[in-house]
């Protein structure tokens, strides 16, 4: 129910659970962040309130300044460690708010070249999705950019790759997504107020679009894949 990414130059982790509290009012069931840290991904659930996410950190750290992070309201698949976000298939990590419609047309059709789900979840059939294109030769932008254009319904969506310190691939399509900007450091978030801590300049994500963001900033692409410029503004909270 709540996204948060982070491309910084300190450690995601903190920053990351700090923007998911800011999510907290829109409600949830569990939590979860993924960094990526000298190329490895590496990630941490938790079910229930945010508190139980930090304890884990605390017992098990998640290092890197490359991170993506959710609160997880389920709409497919009970609250559970397995279906909390990010999910995970070989070297992507996904967090994703809404519903994926057409996600039993694509895990049959990705079950069948034997891409399995572990999770009940419309989400982790994106991140297989995605995966399938890498292991067939796609580069992750390639990749994602092709996954994004199979998925129906209403969604937001982050994704973050093995190997890829200065990458994350975000889209919105009837979920709301804010980028931010900071001196050397790129953020996303669900909306500005989980953001706030990072940087005041936002700018809104407009319905069907998709953006490459790397710590230099963003490349944003309409629903066309059209190269698009959307306007920065600076948010007072
Ligand atoms: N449909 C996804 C799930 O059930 C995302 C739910 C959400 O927006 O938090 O895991």
């Amino acid at each position: 129910c709540g996204i948060i990414g982070v491309l910084g130059n300190h450690e995601a982790a903190p920053l990351l659970v700090e923007g998911l509290k800011r999510l907290e009012y829109r409600g949830y069931d569990s939590a979860g962040i993924a960094t990526v840290n000298a190329g490895r991904l590496d990630r941490r659930r938790a079910v229930g309130k945010l508190v139980n996410l930090s304890d884990l950190l605390v017992h098990e750290p998640l290092a890197g300044k490359s991170g993506i992070g959710h609160t997880r309201w389920a709409t497919h698949g009970a609250a559970t460690v397995t279906n909390a976000h990010p999910h995970r298939a070989g070297g992507v990590a996904v967090v994703h708010n809404g519903i994926i419609e057409n996600f039993r047309a694509l895990r049959e059709d990705l079950a069948g070249d034997g891409y399995i789900q572990e999770s009940q979840t419309d989400t982790e059939t994106v991140a297989l999705l995605v995966q399938r294109g890498l292991d067939r030769g796609l580069a992750p932008v390639e990749s994602a950019r092709e996954a994004l254009s199979r998925l129906e319904g209403a969604f937001a969506l982050c994704l973050l790759f093995e190997g890829e310190d200065d990458l994350m691939i975000c889209a919105r399509k009837g979920s709301p997504l804010a980028i931010g900007r900071g001196e050397g450091e790129m953020f996303v978030g669900s909306d500005a107020i989980a953001l706030a801590p990072m940087t005041d300049r936002i700018t809104y994500l407009e319905e069907g679009d998709w953006a490459i963001l790397t710590r230099k900033g963003a490349e944003i692409y309409d629903a066309a894949n059209r190269r698009a410029n959307r306007i920065e503004t600076r948010i007072q909270l």
